[in-house]
């Protein structure tokens, strides 16, 4: 543990040992999406006392040969580092990277339309460390739709991609996915589906949270919803650690711990994205969803604390190993493989 962030965020003897016992898993945080950056950030993680980081590597709307560069970034940078970090691609490691008091990342991807329409981009992106995936970022697209499009399903293209995701051993995500099409892929799926990072629609109606059918078809697939730290998805850009627990204990009544777990959504350095020319920003974050001038994320420093919240609520103690990374953990060792 940090003394700087103990400093920050004090909490009890209790919380600190517990979070010190548990791997604690973040299922979605962002580093920026521009080549040859320094990610050092990722430095912020390790110091809370978090175990393994999900980064993602590129959205619906980043060219491929961005989303390629990114990822030949990242890679270098950690391995480069084999002291402090390792690209996780299996349980074990993350395992492994825990007892030696390292962070272990891997990378998800936002949307599909960085495979261009080949099935067989799904396999080179797991081979280069991308272990989770949703399908569509916030727009519909080729293979179904978006929180902010039309509704539409899960076309036969994506019936596919969910197919080959689940073939891959890749964790098949919901997050910023449409209604309908969320139903969908958790209808269609063979394993496990997650909302990486989300929040609960009926405490905070935005289209970037969930309904509680999609809550309850995501339990029963045996999969995990991550709760995220941004403010304007947890209430009016609230990312105190009270709004956040809401949300979390809603879904622990509605579908039992094993099935919460947390995604910060953390977005490290906010304007350090390398966007595309000419990109219509309202399209892909519709300024009536206040997208725009959003301030307020829950810090990694702020995971303690989240910890001793959850003992304030008289969780016991494995449920809240299961919320804070044992959950995901549960579900990518069924997931993850490298066939
Ligand atoms: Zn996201």
């Amino acid at each position: 543990m940090n003394e700087s962030m103990t400093q920050a965020w004090p909490v009890s003897e209790r919380a600190r040992a517990l979070h010190h016992q548990t791997l604690v898993w973040d299922a979605h945080s962002c580093l920026p999406i521009k080549a040859g950056v320094d990610i050092s950030d990722l430095e912020r993680h390790r110091a809370s006392g978090i175990d393994y980081v999900s980064v993602n590597v590129g959205m619906d709307f980043n060219p491929l040969a961005q989303v390629t560069r990114v990822i030949a970034t990242y890679r270098a940078w950690i391995a480069a580092r084999p002291d402090k970090y390792v690209l996780a691609g299996t349980v074990g490691d993350v395992r492994r990277a825990k007892s030696a008091g390292k962070l272990a990342v891997s990378f998800d991807l936002e949307g599909s339309d960085m495979i261009d329409g080949d099935l067989d981009m799904l396999r080179l992106y797991r081979d280069l460390g991308v272990r989770q995936m949703h399908l569509a970022y916030n727009r519909d697209n080729a293979v179904g739709g978006g929180c902010h499009g039309a509704d539409i399903p899960l076309s036969n293209f994506g019936r596919k991609v969910v197919a080959e995701i689940n073939r891959l051993g890749i964790l098949m995500d919901c997050s910023h996915t449409g209604h309908r099409t969320s139903l969908d892929v958790m209808a269609v799926s063979t394993k496990p589906v997650i909302f990486s990072h989300t929040c609960v629609r009926k405490l905070w109606d935005h289209p970037r949270n969930i309904w509680d059918d999609q809550i309850d078809a995501c339990a029963k697939t045996g999969g995990v919803v991550g709760v995220t730290g941004i403010g304007i998805f947890l209430g009016a850009d609230d990312a105190s650690t009270e709004t956040m627990m809401r949300h979390v204990d809603y879904l622990v009544q509605r579908i039992g711990a094993e099935h919460v777990g947390i995604g910060l959504d953390f977005v490290f350095r906010r304007g350090a994205d390398e966007y595309p020319e000419g990109m219509d920003f309202a399209l892909w974050w519709p300024p009536q969803h206040r997208y725009v001038g959003r301030s307020n994320f829950v810090e990694p420093e702020r995971m303690p604390l989240i910890t001793e919240a959850m003992i304030k609520l008289g969780y016991p103690d494995k449920a809240i190993r299961g919320i804070l990374g044992e959950n995901f953990l549960r579900v990518a060792a069924e997931t993850w493989s490298t066939n």
